[in-house]
């Protein structure tokens, strides 16, 4: 504990039942730690894990003073369980990593060499992926592209959360008080000497993924509406474009009923034209709906996350 002030090294992993991998995943990150410095500590976010992921970690924490962790009431999610991580870290040199595996710990030395350079972000970006479903590859690929069109931060393509992070660049996450939390966009956003080291992201070594098709889909609708006004511009752009096309329309049916004297008989246009104004209206209203279910979360301000127990000292 005393140490705690100067620690200068932290390691903030996520937890979401990974019981299998905890045993591995702590003697790689204590090598790979060992590398850089004595002065290190493990915080692990056990994010309402349903296996026996708390007891392995609160037996690490007895055996290692350098291991702490924070237990969450529930499961609240890959990017609040990081946050928690971020609150409560001390070191001058911040590395996020996930537990499966996937991200491999002998990476962090390069990136402590990167940090050492004078770069306030040293993130990972994937080189390769292996082991993955075709239809992650695919949507990651998509997403990343679709982020970078329509955001007007850099968020760098194909980087997940794995990185390390000057202690500054910490301090003022804590300050961002978004609800939804897109951490790389907001480590992108506040700028700094940012620079990047390759590696392969291997397949998950043990249990299985804890991101449902559900929890992808929240996350890339918050990286997207908490870094840019492009869906609501381009329904506003589409309205438009539908309205002056409503509006020729009308004038030729005018002219056809008085002028030519020819009522177009016409169910499936009617119908059709229907159909589809009543479907670019909902689509509007829902993407203005996805905007302000945000700002209500923020307008709550509800706390974060509820920790259970931790043996982390609470600061502030
Ligand atoms: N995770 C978490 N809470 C969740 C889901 C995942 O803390 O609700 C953790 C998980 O234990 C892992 C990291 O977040 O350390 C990445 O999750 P996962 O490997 O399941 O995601 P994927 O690599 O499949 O995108
Ligand atoms: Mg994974």
């Amino acid at each position: 504990m005393e140490s705690k002030g100067q620690t200068e090294l932290s390691i903030i992993i996520p937890i979401y039942n990974e019981q299998d991998s905890i045993p591995e995943l702590y003697k790689r990150l204590t090598d790979c730690a060992a590398k850089i410095t004595d002065n290190y500590e493990f915080i692990f976010i056990n994010d309402g894990s349903k296996d026996n992921s708390l007891y392995k970690l609160t037996e690490l924490s007895k055996s290692d003073s350098r291991v702490y962790f924070i237990n969450f009431s529930r499961n609240f999610g890959h990017q609040i369980a990081v946050t928690a991580g971020l609150d409560f870290c001390t070191g001058n040199a911040v590395v996020i990593i996930d537990a499966d595996l996937q991200d491999p710990p002998e990476l962090i030395p390069d990136l402590y060499k990167k940090y050492k350079d004078g770069f306030e972000v040293v993130y990972a970006k994937r080189a390769k992926r292996r082991g993955e479903s075709w239809f992650k590859l695919v949507t990651a690929k998509v997403f990343y592209r679709i982020l970078e069109r329509v955001t007007t931060v850099k968020i760098p393509v194909d980087t997940g959360d794995f990185r390390l992070m000057d202690k500054k660049i910490v301090e003022y996450l804590r300050l961002m008080p978004e609800q939804n939390k897109f951490l790389r966009g907001q480590i992108a956003w506040l700028g700094f000497r940012q620079t990047s080291v390759e590696y392969t992201r291997d397949s998950r070594k043990y249990g299985q993924t804890g991101y449902t098709f559900r929890k992808m889909l929240h996350f890339a609708l918050d990286g997207i509406i908490s870094f840019s006004d492009t869906p609501l511009r381009l329904v506003t752009q589409m309205g438009l474009v539908v309205s002056l096309l409503s509006f020729v329309g009308i004038i030729y049916e005018l002219y056809g009923h008085y002028i030519l004297k020819t009522t177009i008989t016409g169910w499936t246009s009617l119908i059709i034209s229907t159909m589809f104004f009543g479907g670019i209206q909902l689509i509007s209203t829902g993407v203005i709906g996805l905007y302000i279910s945000r700002m209500n979360k923020n307008i709550n301000n509800r706390p974060l996350y509820i920790v259970a127990n931790t043996n982390c000292e609470i600061k502030n």
